[in-house]
């Protein structure tokens, strides 16, 4: 079971209360971009075993996005964050790296 910690309103709330709403930091693709680029954006996703960035919603409280790192294997929880940044702040990579030392952040 996962304990998220709504970065908007503070609450702490098992994962039933918040809703996973896939990958974090996507780069989005528009009209008149490239076929591929698009349809990368559309359908391809990271699935690591490990460490994962994504956003969430806060779907049965405050009901504001956030983002979340964790690690998939063992549910670890690294710490959540504002969904309004376009790369995970430094006081979660410092988290991510105290527990794995060879993560690298690296953009969608
Ligand atoms: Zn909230």
């Amino acid at each position: 079971m996962l304990i998220l910690t709504c970065p908007c309103c503070h609450v702490s709330a098992e994962e039933t209360e918040f809703h996973a709403e896939g990958e974090a930091h996507l780069k989005r693709f528009g009209p008149g971009s490239e076929d591929a680029d698009f349809e990368s954006y559309l359908f391809m996703r990271k699935n690591p075993k490990g460490v994962h960035l994504e956003r969430w919603r806060h779907a049965n409280g405050c009901g504001k996005y956030f983002h979340a790192a964790r690690c998939t294997m063992t549910l670890e929880v690294f710490g959540t964050y504002s969904a309004q940044t376009l790369e995970p702040p430094k006081f979660i990579q410092d988290a991510i790296r105290a527990k794995r030392p060879d993560w690298v952040w690296s953009a969608a």
